[in-house]
């Protein structure tokens, strides 16, 4: 779905419901924002013919964070595109690059011998999704940094559902990509899920700051765009 001047909503359906990547371009560049779950390449890659673009021309891949819903398919895409650039937060990078283990991967680790049957097998799961996901960042985002493509993208760092999480405003048109430091609830924007969150004050804190950027249109990973009037 467009939403703005070079910028589209791609709508992925998948299992575990339906996830909203954003896809923006301009003369020179291809920017992916947040790459879906393990094994949905190609459902990626046929949203983003639809916006009559090709896989083949990504030249960054921006990260909002670490969880495996949004770094999925990172390594599939940079066979189809090897000189892509990915970037995530600075905060972000040592859960992506393998460093350390992702947070909602260790906090499900610690308590293993007491969860029940169907969260072992999800943490199984996720533990080989990161053990072959492990993915090198070759720019490092910081709060206020603007990059200079897609009429200006400037970084918000928002703490909260993870330390390093990044929303994305577009200055031109006023989009922001809020990853999962929002949600959409009954036509209302809210914040991230308490249900996942690492740090509850910190993601109410960066709600407020969300809030007061006044955007035009903003797009929750999970429940797709929001304007003050209309949710699709
Ligand atoms: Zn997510």
């Amino acid at each position: 779905m467009r939403i703005a001047k070079n910028i589209e909503m791609l709508e992925i359906k998948g299992d575990n419901g339906v996830i909203y990547p954003i896809l923006a371009w301009d003369e020179h560049n291809l920017v992916l924002i947040d790459a879906g779950f393990p094994g949905q390449i190609d459902l990626i890659t046929a949203e983003i013919a639809k916006a009559n673009r090709s896989a083949n021309d990504i030249t960054a891949i921006i990260l909002t964070h670490q969880d495996i819903d949004h770094i999925g398919c990172v390594r599939e895409l940079l066979e189809l595109a090897p000189n892509a650039q990915v970037m995530a937060h600075i905060e972000e990078a040592p859960y992506i690059n393998g460093e350390k283990t992702p947070i909602k991967l260790a906090a499900l680790s610690a308590r293993y011998d007491d969860l029940p049957d169907d969260m072992k097998i999800m943490h199984d799961k996720m533990k080989a999704g990161f053990a072959n996901r492990r993915i090198k960042i070759d720019k490092f985002l910081q709060d206020g940094e603007i990059l200079p493509i897609c009429g200006d993208i400037e970084i918000i760092h928002t703490p909260g559902h993870t330390h390093g999480h990044i929303c994305l405003l577009f200055r031109e048109s006023g989009v922001l990509v809020g990853g999962d430091a929002v949600n959409i609830q009954e036509g209302k924007l809210i914040g991230a899920n308490p249900n996942h969150t690492a740090d509850l004050k910190s993601a109410e804190e960066s709600f407020a700051k969300i809030r007061d950027l006044g955007a035009s249109f903003v797009v929750a990973y999970h429940g797709g765009c929001y304007t003050e009037n209309t949710t699709s």
